[in-house]
């Protein structure tokens, strides 16, 4: 009943909309999802939400359209990346034109995707769609994709997968067949700590976590060997970003700890390669270093893992490829995506949104004009092709 009184706000609004909620992702993003949800029932949809156990961040999950059929999911995080010592020229969180752009926390990484899919919804819900549209909004992408594995949850349970899912990162409405994945670990080192003058009293963490660091290094060799020249670099990479140890120079350190990650292919398997790390750490650093102390230990305890991403064949992807200016030569970005947990779940996706990540994370972060309105044709397309498959 309320569709016909509720008037349609265009992308735009819903952007200036969209970025007022402040969703950096240490923040709970229920308001927004509670704007999404009223925004939907407006036009008669149904929303499920998710709450994560802290019950302050949610997942959206909304239909539209036949469920008896596979169709289509339309998928977007709904956190952001903080301000935090950035210098903005305007407010990060009240969007602001200029130059035929527009200029907000979010309006590239990807809150205009989420604009643009909920400007649909007036559309889709007034055509005999043959094919569903599934809107899955998602909380915490930013700090690892943290929400999303809730809301494949209730995917798994549908009667029908859908057939395709789009994951609207920004790619400047180029469809993206693939990206890396990325694993993060943190490795601890407990040594022995003693009087700098008599070394052989203790065992140096640093001087162990350097050991460990330099196999590490060895180990970024080995995964050069397998390449894939889609991806730029064309193999998989392996680097130790933070390290911490040591309490003055006259103590050997007791106590050392770093992170490192790796960004693997699609298809890389990572995991053998940890647990022979592991291994050699208990085979050839352990008992030296508990021949001095007994207390000492290494850990390793993971950080933050998501799958890398291939676009799967199938009839249904070269149909909304065909909707989609072609793929650039390379075909796959650089950064991370939710894309990769979707196909996991075996749903055939591929990432195309508006904007570029050129923009994603900065200060001052845009979207043009131009940008929005090419995703908003490219949608209207996709409404048109749910009414014919
Ligand atoms: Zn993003």
């Amino acid at each position: 009943m309320g569709c016909l009184a509720m008037s349609k706000p265009g992308t735009r609004e819903l952007l200036a909309d969209l970025v007022a909620f402040n969703t950096v992702s240490r923040e709970s993003n229920l308001a927004l999802i509670n704007y999404v949800r009223d925004y939907l029932a407006g036009f008669g949809v149904n929303s499920q939400i998710l709450l994560d156990e802290s019950g302050q961040k949610a997942n959206l999950l909304a239909v539209i359209g036949p469920q008896d059929k596979a169709g289509i999911v339309l998928s977007g995080h709904t956190d952001v990346v903080p301000v935090d010592g950035q210098r903005w020229h305007s407010s990060p969180f009240i969007l602001h034109e200029a130059d035929g752009r527009l200029y907000g926390r979010g309006t590239a990484d990807m809150k205009s995707w989420l604009a643009a899919v909920l400007a649909l919804v007036p559309h889709l819900v007034t055509r005999p769609l043959r094919q569903p549209v599934w809107l899955a909004f998602s909380h915490d992408e930013e700090v690892g994709c943290k929400g999303v594995p809730g809301l494949l949850a209730h995917v798994d349970n549908l009667p029908v997968l859908p057939a395709v899912c789009i994951v609207g990162e920004p790619t400047e409405m180029r469809p993206i067949l693939g990206h890396k994945g990325k694993i993060a670990l943190r490795c601890e080192v407990t040594g022995h700590a003693s009087h700098s003058a008599y070394t052989p009293q203790g065992v140096n963490a640093i001087e162990y976590a350097v050991r460990i660091i330099q196999r590490l290094m060895a180990l970024a060799e080995q995964l050069q060997l397998q390449q894939n020249i889609a991806f730029d670099p064309p193999f998989s990479t392996l680097q130790t970003g933070v390290i911490r140890g040591g309490e003055a120079l006259n103590i050997v350190p007791a106590h050392c700890q770093f992170d490192f990650e790796i960004r693997m292919l699609p298809g890389v398997e990572v995991q053998p390669m940890l647990d022979q790390l592991a291994a050699w750490c208990q085979r050839e650093l352990l008992p030296q270093m508990r021949r001095v102390s007994p207390d000492c230990a290494i850990t390793f305890s993971p950080l933050s893992h998501y799958p890398g991403l291939q676009t799967a064949n199938s009839a249904a992807i070269d149909e909304v490829l065909a909707l989609l200016p072609p793929p650039d030569a390379l075909h796959t970005v650089a950064f991370g995506t939710e894309g990769g947990l979707f196909q996991q779940h075996g749903i055939p996706t591929l990432v195309c949104g508006p904007g570029s990540m050129a923009q994603g994370h900065k200060p001052d972060e845009f979207i043009s004009l131009q940008q929005l309105a090419e995703c908003d044709d490219f949608l209207l397309r996709l409404c048109h092709w749910l009414q014919t498959v």
